[in-house]
């Protein structure tokens, strides 16, 4: 895979208001350090041991994003270091990033995770929830977590009416909420409809560093 060069296809043909996440899981230090490089900063991983060993291994002026199902009990391993949490699906889940950026003397940025798929395995909140959670005023209590905007998935399917419908609804949340700008969705498969449809951060990683293998 010619690492290189799909990061400086992506960097091209991305608005500039869009930022690129190339997601990095399972793939060796090696091919981030050729994405980096190439002047990629911004890197997704899913899994919190590989994030910390990668972090560990690479240089230090990466942005780390955290796009994976995260666990309450391993938030304190990337607390000290992690950019955006992109999938914060429940209040727990905040109050203990809240609890380890106060720890960790800093301010750590979140995305809420709307659930949209049509899946039942996809985590995240609901619209409703999310609107009930932002008016209450109960995230003001959280002082070491800053939220920033919203992070999402759509369902896997080839109907792209389908995808952008559900996009769309990111949108529409946000618009309730401007004061978060950040609207995280559009992988490899999509992410033409989710620029289109108001993405200002893309996660890809097939596209950049090819397919994955879970077999090893
Ligand atoms: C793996 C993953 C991606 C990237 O998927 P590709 O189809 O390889 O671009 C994006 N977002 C999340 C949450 C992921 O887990």
């Amino acid at each position: 895979m010619p690492v290189k060069e799909n990061i400086q296809h992506f960097k091209s043909a991305l608005p500039s208001h869009v930022t690129l996440v190339a997601v990095s899981k399972t793939k060796p230090a090696e091919m981030l350090q050729e994405a980096y490089d190439a002047g990629q900063r911004d890197f997704g991983e899913n899994y919190v041991q590989e994030l910390v060993d990668k972090e560990a291994a690479l240089p230090k002026d990466i942005r780390w994003h955290f796009i994976g199902h995260l666990q309450s009990n391993k938030v304190k391993y990337i607390a000290p270091f992690v950019h955006l949490i992109h999938g914060v699906d429940s209040l727990n889940l905040l109050k203990e990033i809240n609890k380890q950026g106060q720890k960790n003397n800093r301010v750590i940025d979140c995305l809420l995770q709307l659930h949209i798929a049509q899946e039942e395995t996809k985590f995240g909140f609901g619209v409703e929830e999310i609107s009930t959670l932002l008016n209450s005023g109960e995230l003001r209590q959280y002082t070491h977590v800053s939220l920033k905007g919203f992070m999402a998935m759509a369902s896997n399917t080839d109907n792209e009416d389908k995808i952008r419908e559900e996009f769309r609804r990111v949108k529409q949340l946000q618009q309730q909420f401007p004061q978060y700008t950040i609207l995280s969705f559009g992988m490899s498969g999509d992410y033409g409809i989710a620029i289109e449809e108001g993405s200002t951060m893309v996660r890809i990683g097939s596209s950049i560093f090819g397919e994955r293998d879970y077999s090893k």
